[in-house]
């Protein structure tokens, strides 16, 4: 075992600085500072290197996250990103934004006692300095190939298919509905978590490797599907899940009470430079409002944390459960009270009221949690008579998003979906019910993960390959 390591018991856990919470309430920038080369170094030390490393099982990608640390305690740094990034496609997004509290750290086994190696932070510490000294290449293949793949989708799910199918030598068009790159990590997924300048600089990484954009084209309206199937070898869909979830509520109708997306997009809009007028006229704009978010989810925490920076006179979160049982991640939670919000567990809105058509209250009602049910989680029922009322300027709804209804958008029936209405595929060939055509990530899923769309991403393109080699090889066998 290398001198370097196992350090956990002299050296406790440190996470790079994290900035004071008010100093955070006032600006969009991330919140942790970068890790200095000798505590990134020391942190990597901690790692007990395990035979059976859970933290690499939990990961979604496997990443060899023992040898990489070794490697960064030995300063050894540019072997440690060839290594990271041989499994994982945007290390330095994976590094910001996994809920690492739940996959690798959750899993670390030091975690009992001497608290976790701090993976995240270490992963991007690895990749960051990759990118500052040029390491990071264009993804470029020693051979181009004739075929090509068309890829429905900019975000993670399609851009790492994108990514592994070009290094292969296949001709790469992405299509997208979005007049950017990046999917929910450009619109969704605000910068205090995920800093646009990251996301841009990969993109503009990949446009150099030779992979195609066709920006503001959404599949189904501007180009039909059956139109990319003719122009490409194969293709991929990595449209993700967009549809809304809304509640049926006595004073839904009024003004103010927006969905998460609609809300989170304008403010990352506003943050990229664009000219958004709902923003500017304060539709969209928390300032000086009392806020109201309902939901427990990562979106959720996205919300109240932006609601928070754009200055909010207050911000509440609604949430039916409790916090042990909330679906998002407890960091994200510690990180929203840090900045001021308030939450209100075992809480559900009941209905909203106003006048003149804009809303004054949201009313809701507590909750207490009951048995299990089948998904082994405990349902909330109501408590009697306990009716409470909040005051509101904009209630901002984080439900959570279903699948888009696709066979209708596409135009294509044959298209099979889910009962939730998420793609079926065959989950060894990744191939949809129409031959040649394959699908991955959020729409395959449900609402999930980056790190998942990114897997599932390079196990797609990894499938497309096999698809098309075996037919460019079908016609030789069937000659011999
Ligand atoms: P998406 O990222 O949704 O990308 C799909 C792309 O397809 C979009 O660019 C869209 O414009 C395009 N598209 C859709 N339909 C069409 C069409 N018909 N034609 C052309 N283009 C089309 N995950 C984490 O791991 N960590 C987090 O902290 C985190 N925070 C999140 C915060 C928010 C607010 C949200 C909403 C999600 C968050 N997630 C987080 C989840 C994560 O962003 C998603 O799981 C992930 O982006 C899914 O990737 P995808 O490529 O499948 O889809
Ligand atoms: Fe942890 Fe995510 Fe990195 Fe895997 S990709 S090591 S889960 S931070
Ligand atoms: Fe190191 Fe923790 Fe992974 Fe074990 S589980 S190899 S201690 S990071």
């Amino acid at each position: 075992m290398a001198e370097h390591m196992l350090k956990f018991v002299s050296i406790g856990q440190a996470m790079p600085d994290k900035r004071a919470a008010a100093e955070r309430r006032r600006d969009f920038d991330e919140i942790y500072r970068d890790f200095a080369r000798e505590n990134a170094a020391r942190q990597a030390s901690r790692c007990s290197q395990c035979g059976v490393p859970f933290c690499q099982v939990h990961c979604p990608l496997s990443n060899n996250i023992p040898d990489w640390l070794k490697l960064t305690a030995e300063g050894r740094l540019e072997e440690a990103y060839e290594l990271s990034q041989a499994t994982n496609t945007f290390p330095e997004v994976c590094g910001r934004i996994c809920p690492q509290d739940r996959l690798c750290e959750g899993n670390c086994v030091i975690e009992k006692g001497f608290e976790a190696v701090t993976i995240g932070s270490i992963e991007k510490y690895i990749t960051e300095t990759a990118f500052a000294e040029g390491w990071v290449k264009p993804p470029t293949p020693r051979k181009e190939r004739g075929e090509s793949v068309g890829i429905v989708g900019a975000g993670p799910a399609g851009l790492a298919a994108a990514d592994v199918l070009r290094r292969l030598g296949y001709r790469v068009s992405v299509y997208d509905r979005y007049d950017r790159i990046g999917g929910l990590m450009i619109y969704g997924i605000p910068n205090f978590k995920l800093e646009k300048e990251v996301v841009q600089r990969r993109a503009a990484l990949l446009e150099q490797g030779g992979i195609t954009f066709v920006l503001n084209c959404e599949v189904g309206r501007d180009i039909g599907l059956e139109a990319l199937r003719a122009r490409h070898d194969a293709v991929l869909i990595a449209t993700g899940v967009y549809a809304a979830r809304d509640m049926a509520a006595a004073g839904r109708s009024l003004a103010n009470i927006v969905p998460a997306m609609t809300y989170l997009t304008a403010s990352n809009r506003k943050g990229l430079g664009d000219a958004v007028p709902e923003f500017d006229d304060g539709t969209l704009n928390a300032e000086g409002k009392r806020v109201v978010v309902i939901g427990g989810g990562d979106t959720a925490m996205d919300c109240v944390r932006t609601a928070v920076r754009q200055g909010a006179k207050s911000v509440q979160c609604l949430y039916r459960r409790d916090r042990a049982n909330m679906p998002g991640s407890l960091r994200e939670v510690k990180h929203a009270e840090e900045e001021g919000v308030e939450f209100l567990w075992l809480t559900q809105p009941t209905g909203f009221e106003g006048k003149t058509g804009r809303l004054g209250r949201v009313k809701a009602q507590k909750m207490k949690l009951g048995l299990a049910d089948s998904s082994g989680r405990a349902v909330p029922k109501p408590v009697e008579e306990s009716d409470i009322a909040l005051k509101a300027d904009i209630a901002i709804l984080a439900l959570g998003f279903d699948p888009e209804d696709l066979p209708a958008m596409f135009q294509a029936p044959e298209l099979l979906v889910s009962p939730a209405g998420t793609v079926k595929i065959d989950f060894r060939r990744f191939e949809t019910s129409l031959p040649g055509v394959f699908a991955a990530g959020d729409i395959v899923r449900g609402a999930s993960l980056v790190v998942w769309a990114i897997r599932d991403g390079r196990d797609a393109a990894a499938a497309i390959h096999d698809h098309i080699t075996a037919r460019a090889a079908a016609p030789a066998a069937a000659a011999e």
